[in-house]
């Protein structure tokens, strides 16, 4: 139906000026880190060069999945793997993604498992099936863009909480002083996007605490898992014991299976998920099921030879050692040490720039370098920082170091 809202007496010439109206819910949702794209391909189109550092997609420069996936996944094609799956997921990936997590400390069987179409896909339907209007989300501050904007595309609030980025220490004071009664759930990223954040055990424990005392909701992120440099990887699954633990992850990054578009939501064995047990489900019947083949393709992602991920690791390793040693020579930038996942957060101290977004864009204009504004990670957290990816080859990021040197020596 066409709404009209000011002019009822529209003749067939007016009605065409009219705009249809759509819904006030889209108008909080961001994503920083591709609505900056434009900006780029504009430059683009003019003949300018663009080294894109802005994107999370390490097999956009250059790492693959490894042979026995691509085979799994053509194979499956082959052999007429081609129609709808469960709604919940092919019952053996679920049996061994939920093996993977058990091993991880997480109390789940096969039954606690639905795979999605991506993290993104499980984000969307957790955030759908709990927030309601005026609901409150702590989230991790700084923290990856899809959370806030799923939160206020149902009417929710998110509230950032400090971490602090040099010890990787979630405020817990902070975030007690921003429970309220409208708060319902504390998400967690874990290695953190954007600043590689990787909550020790104890941080850990003293978040499932402050959550529990609360009642709220704990919705762990651990795509990022096995991208770990410094430390051992400690899963929220350790801690979690029977809290109500909704745990996210996939195959986009680890599994370098980003543009296959798969993931999976776990619960943990806690009676307070009984309910979103029972209707969660129902998003994932409505939506039919995710991409058959590439659940094959997961399946010998996970059951085949491992030895690909630390080669990886050990690859961004060495390109975290030189970004962010270079960025701390560079005069008015601090940066941060990422324990996981592949980015620097650098902290622009001081610029002629009069906000993070102004850099960014100064930094594409005069250089062709595509960073994303941390401002984009939330306001009040990320605002007066910058996010680079570390994915490019080691010539390639020094070359671009070079020319961030340049523009902020200028
Ligand atoms: N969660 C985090 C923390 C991410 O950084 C990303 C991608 O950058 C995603 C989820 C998206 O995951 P997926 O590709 O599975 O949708």
């Amino acid at each position: 139906m066409l709404r009209v809202q000011k002019n009822k007496n529209l003749t067939g010439l007016n009605i065409c000026l009219v705009t249809l109206k759509i819904s006030k819910k889209v108008a909080g949702v961001e994503y920083a880190i591709r609505d900056i794209v434009s900006a780029a391909t504009k430059l683009e189109k003019q003949g300018k060069k663009i080294q894109y550092l802005n994107i999370g997609d390490p097999v956009l420069y250059g790492f693959q999945p490894p042979d026995n996936v691509k085979n799994a996944l053509i194979n499956a094609i082959k052999n007429g793997e081609n129609y709808y799956a469960p709604s919940e997921g092919l019952p053996e990936l679920r049996n061994v993604i939920a093996k993977k997590e058990h091993n991880k400390g997480l109390t789940v069987s096969q039954d606690d498992i639905l795979v999605t179409t991506g993290v993104s896909e499980g984000l969307d339907m957790v955030m759908s099936s709990i927030v309601e209007e005026g609901d409150e989300v702590l989230l991790p501050g700084p923290y990856y863009p899809p959370y806030a904007s799923y939160i206020r595309l149902h009417g929710g609030i998110p509230v950032e909480f400090a971490v602090d980025l040099d010890n990787s220490t979630p405020d817990i004071d902070d975030i007690r002083s921003k429970i309220t009664s409208k708060t319902i759930a504390i998400c967690l990223i874990s290695p953190n996007n954007p600043t590689g954040v990787v909550f020790n055990e104890k941080a850990l424990r003293d978040l499932v605490d402050v959550a529990n005392e609360n009642n709220l909701y704990i919705i762990c992120d651990e795509i990022y898992d096995q991208i770990v440099f410094d430390e051992k990887f400690v899963g929220i699954g350790k801690v979690a014991s029977d809290s109500p633990v909704i745990l996210l992850n996939g195959f986009s990054k680890v599994n370098l299976m980003t543009g296959w578009r798969l993931g999976y939501i776990a619960f943990n064995n806690s009676s307070k998920l009984e309910e979103i047990r029972e209707s969660l489900p129902k998003l994932a019947r409505v939506r039919i099921c995710s991409n058959l083949p590439i659940q094959h393709a997961a399946i010998e992602s996970l059951k085949g030879p491992q030895d690909y991920i630390p080669k990886f690791v050990s690859e961004l390793k060495k390109r975290r050692d030189l970004v962010v040693k270079r960025l701390n020579s560079m005069p008015g930038i601090s940066c941060s040490n990422p324990k996981g996942a592949f980015y620097v957060f650098p902290k622009i101290e001081k610029s002629k720039f009069a906000s993070d977004r102004d850099f960014v864009m100064g930094l594409l204009n005069s250089k062709g370098v595509l960073a994303v504004h941390g401002s984009g990670f939330g306001t009040k957290y990320g605002s007066g920082h910058f996010r680079l990816v570390f994915l490019p080859d080691l010539n390639i990021l020094d070359s671009t170091l070079d020319k961030i040197e340049d523009f902020v020596s200028q």
